[in-house]
């Protein structure tokens, strides 16, 4: 089994010195910032060194940057790879994920033709997604213009007796494991837990060696599919990322403080099915018709016969789009789904749901899915495609935008229309997408173009929900769509999905466990005596619910699991315990009124989403909150 590695040399995002943005022209002065190679194509290159032990063959290092990327190729080389590639022409430069991901496949032909002799016998492994880009768009889009299988945020990989093998990957709701029926296929690797340092001996063999260098010609790029031309979306403007935060984050240094302000917030707090406001509303200039027709789609992801939460707020983001266009909301359900689900997508502001129905489409693996999707697009035009910044969201919307030329910008935080006039250039009622860049440092509102749909990926509970209305009509269309020779490339071994629900969906008072509550007896203690706590305190339920890692640790159950592939919950107040805010885990509570933290390292991420944090360790401080709150209760009965 051979290798193809990409990796990725990117800025040191966590020391970016303020001088290094121009906030005039919307650009990053690299030359003032550290490079280093991506973190996670590290763990993708130590998971292709393992599999290495036990299925001997070549590992190709690929990059594509500037001249003096090829830093990080000799990293690889020291870390272990054999070759290094680096793809490098000014023309290749200002590429958004469709422009990078078609030259790196076109480099994967020529690897497969030059180095490995036509043997298909291999595997394309990379990091989920680049720091500083941080969309994962770029490698399903490389496995889209190959016509390859793809097997995203892998964790593990296990090789069976036979020599097969099997990686496990996370989802919504739990892990399963696949394994790929055809080589070669591409990998996405989230997270591995021993990453590979290089030895002084090979960092000197790494430093003698001959880093190759392809420009657009030698790969028979095609000039419109590359750089700025190729793109199909562009970035308007980039500004600071705090104007978007709204949580103050006050440390509190005096915890006898705590229940008097939590008493006071959680009395005014929202949470709890808050709507939030709307996004702006928008109308189209007199006399000028809109760049683009056609219905404002949202895909509907769904599993075990419920809808995913973030589905509902795309359909309430969607309808504010369609509104002032004049347009129908259109919602997309693929696989095998309860004939109830239509009619709340409908009750929830669809007008025409696409019940996509197959064989092939019984459980999500890209291939057949997109294909679907796609098809359905050329039937009907829709003008904007919004898909929930999810596993599946995430993994199936860069394939269906590049096989649909349609530009897609990733999680995205804002979502509104409005008119872009430049020069002689007038864009009108154009999607202007928002969202976090650079591992957070900045915002950057971006617009498609040269593009089909204008597509977006939405971060799950930014965005709301309209009140369901059993009372609203829509039309329901059953599409089979042609499937004939699509095969997945990929079996599905297992799935492990959480199969009870705890019901924190409707609680007001959630208190979540992560890693730092120590050990299942750790959580059990601290959440569950904090929850116990707050309900006398409060008089009001209360729940206990725990970060991924925690969960995976036997912490707690799966479905008190908070995050991007656990529950999305708005309960009035949150409170942390030993996390660390791990974005994953943050979209999870967006709509909570009130967030409280505790956590030992006063830099933790998790006090930046919060309203009050308590810097400490849970064991000590929580027994004294604890003994406060009971105090105060006590006090009030009196
Ligand atoms: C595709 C994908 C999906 C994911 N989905 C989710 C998801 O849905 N939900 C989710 O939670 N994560 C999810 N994750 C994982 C996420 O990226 C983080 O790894 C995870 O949230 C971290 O969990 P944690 O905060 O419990 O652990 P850690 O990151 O290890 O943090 C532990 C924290 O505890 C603190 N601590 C340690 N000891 C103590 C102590 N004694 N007292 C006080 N504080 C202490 C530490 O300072 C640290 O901040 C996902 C990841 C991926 C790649």
């Amino acid at each position: 089994m051979n290798f193809i590695v990409l990796v990725k040399q990117v800025p040191d995002t966590k020391h970016i010195p303020q001088d290094a943005w121009d906030w005039e022209s919307g650009t990053l002065r690299r030359a003032l910032l550290e490079n280093v190679c991506n973190d996670l194509d590290k763990q993708a290159l130590a998971m292709a060194l393992k599999i290495r032990e036990q299925q001997p063959g070549r590992i190709v290092a690929l990059s594509m940057g500037p001249p003096f990327a090829d830093e990080v190729l000799r990293y690889a080389l020291s870390l272990g790879a054999d070759y290094g590639i680096l793809l490098t022409d000014r023309r290749l430069g200002g590429a958004d994920t469709a422009a990078t991901a078609y030259p790196l496949a076109r480099a994967i032909r020529k690897i497969q033709t030059e180095i490995f002799g036509d043997d298909t016998d291999y595997m394309i492994v990379t990091g989920m997604q680049s720091v500083d880009g941080d969309t994962a768009q770029v490698p399903p889009q490389v496995a889209e213009d190959l016509g390859i299988a793809h097997i995203a945020y892998v964790d593990g990989h296990t090789i069976e007796e036979k020599g097969g093998l099997c990686f496990r990957r996370v989802v919504w709701g739990g892990v399963e494991t696949l394994a790929p029926t055809r080589f070669p296929c591409l990998v996405t690797v989230t997270q591995w837990s021993l990453p590979p340092y290089p030895s002084f001996g090979r960092t000197r063999w790494a430093f003698a060696q001959d880093i190759r260098k392809w420009d657009a010609e030698s790969i028979g790029a095609e000039r419109n599919r590359i750089g700025l031309p190729g793109s199909r979306t562009s970035v308007v403007k980039i500004f600071p990322a705090i104007e978007t935060s709204h949580r103050k984050g006050r440390k509190i240094a005096d915890l006898r403080e705590l229940p008097n302000l939590l008493k006071t917030s959680f009395g005014s707090s929202g949470g709890n099915g808050k709507e939030r406001v709307s996004g702006e509303s928008y109308q189209l200039p007199k006399g000028e018709a809109p760049e683009y027709r056609g219905d404002i789609w949202v895909y509907a992801e769904h599993e075990n016969g419920s809808l995913h939460p973030a589905s509902y707020e795309l359909l309430g983001k969607a309808r504010d789009l369609a509104g002032p266009l004049n347009e129908s909301v259109g919602a997309v359900v693929a696989g095998e789904c309860p004939d109830d689900l239509a009619a709340d997508l409908i009750a929830h502001g669809a007008d025409r749901v696409f019940l996509l129905a197959h064989s092939s489409l019984k459980h999500f693996v890209p291939g057949p899915y997109v294909r679907a999707v796609v098809q359905l697009i050329q039937e009907w035009h829709p003008q904007i495609f919004l898909f929930s910044a999810t596993p599946l969201g995430r993994e199936l919307a860069p394939r269906v935008a590049y096989a649909s030329e349609s530009g897609l910008t990733a999680d995205c935080t804002g979502l509104v229309l409005g008119d872009l006039i430049r020069g002689k250039t007038r864009r009108i009622g154009i999607l202007q997408q928002t969202r976090p860049a650079l591992g957070g440092n900045i915002m950057a509102c971006i617009v498609s173009q040269n593009s089909r749909v204008q597509m977006s990926t939405a971060r799950p509970g930014v965005f709301r929900a309209i009140k369901r209305d059993p009372m609203r009509k829509g039309e329901v269309l059953r599409c089979v769509p042609d499937l004939n020779g699509s095969d997945p490339g990929v079996r599905v071994v297992s799935i492990q999905l959480a199969s009870a629900n705890a019901g924190l969906a409707n609680t007001p008072i959630i208190v979540a466990g992560g890693l730092g509550c120590g050990s299942k007896e750790g959580y059990e203690r601290h959440s569950g005596g904090l929850a116990r706590a707050l309900e006398r305190f409060f008089g009001q339920s209360a729940q206990t619910a725990a970060s991924r890692p925690a969960v995976e640790s036997g912490f707690a159950e799966r479905d008190r699991q908070v995050g991007q592939t656990g529950q999305t919950v708005a309960p009035k107040l949150y409170v942390a315990l030993g996390i660390s805010g791990a974005l994953q885990h943050i979209t999870g509570f967006e709509g909570a009124g009130v967030v409280l933290a505790v956590n030992k390292d006063a830099d933790a991420p998790i006090f930046q989403a919060s309203d009050y944090g308590v810097v400490g360790e849970v064991e000590t401080v929580i027994p004294e909150l604890v003994r406060l709150l009971d105090a105060s209760s006590k006090e009030a009965k009196e």
